[in-house]
């Protein structure tokens, strides 16, 4: 495992700076931010694969953000690591109670956190052989050997055309946003989105019939892009 973008959401600078360096050293992809606000709105924006949360926070505390992430179904399946500077238990018996996975009492060590971070991504992720293939309508994913084919029929997608697939696929019927597939597919926060475009453009190419109609994948003005369930297919 390595990789997983995570957001180290925490109001105390030197703390944030600490965290995301050991995280990073352990091959994650950390990103920080200070503010409860706009911690939200990255999490709904850019979904990362886990949340460091501080409690206490400028503007949305900790458990406010937990209760809205676990309420929305874009971003309750996210797991939450608590930070709680706080002796009282009931604090932790809150947090737990509004969703969240785990909890640190401060002050922790890099290893503790590090550690509870691995074995957290480790519960959650899917195990076995299912899910190994995803069918969205004429379109079938090969999560495993990253291929897709239409119709049966291999396509010669780019690594990023599939993953851009596969990200759609898994939230199909859903929109996605350009900033979304930015932050997911190429790791960037608040760039040029018209990468995104570019790769959509070309992608409609190798899997729609006609691109410039495109059915599979609909474009949503503003919103962004989605992958069509299959259900109102011809
Ligand atoms: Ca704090």
């Amino acid at each position: 495992m390595a990789g997983e973008r995570i957001l180290v959401v925490e109001d105390e600078a030197a703390i944030a700076d600490l965290v995301a360096e050991g995280l990073r050293r352990q091959g994650f992809r950390p990103e920080k931010v200070h503010d409860g606000d706009q911690a939200l709105e990255m999490i709904e924006t850019t979904r990362p694969d886990l949340v460091v949360l501080d409690l206490m926070l400028p503007g949305l505390d900790g458990w406010e953000i937990c209760r809205r992430m676990k309420e929305s179904p874009a971003t309750k399946e996210i797991p939450v690591i608590m930070l709680t500077a706080r002796r009282d238990e009931r604090d932790v018996v809150a947090g737990l109670e509004l969703g969240a996975d785990d909890y640190l009492r401060k002050p922790f060590s890099l290893l503790e956190l590090t550690a509870r971070v691995k074995a957290l991504l480790r519960r959650l992720r899917p195990s076995g052989e299912e899910g190994e293939f995803l069918q969205c309508g004429p379109l079938r994913l090969d999560i495993k050997g990253q291929e897709a084919f239409l119709d049966e029929t291999p396509l010669n997608l780019s690594l990023t055309e599939y993953r851009i697939l596969e990200l759609l696929a898994k939230n199909a019927g859903r929109t996605v946003s350009r900033d979304e597939l930015l932050a997911r597919i190429w790791g960037l926060y608040g760039g040029d989105t018209r990468t995104v475009d570019v790769h959509i453009w070309r992608l409609r190419r190798k899997i729609e019939a006609t691109p410039e109609t495109p059915r599979l994948i609909e474009t949503l003005r503003g919103r962004g892009y989605r992958l069509n369930r299959g259900g109102d297919l011809p």
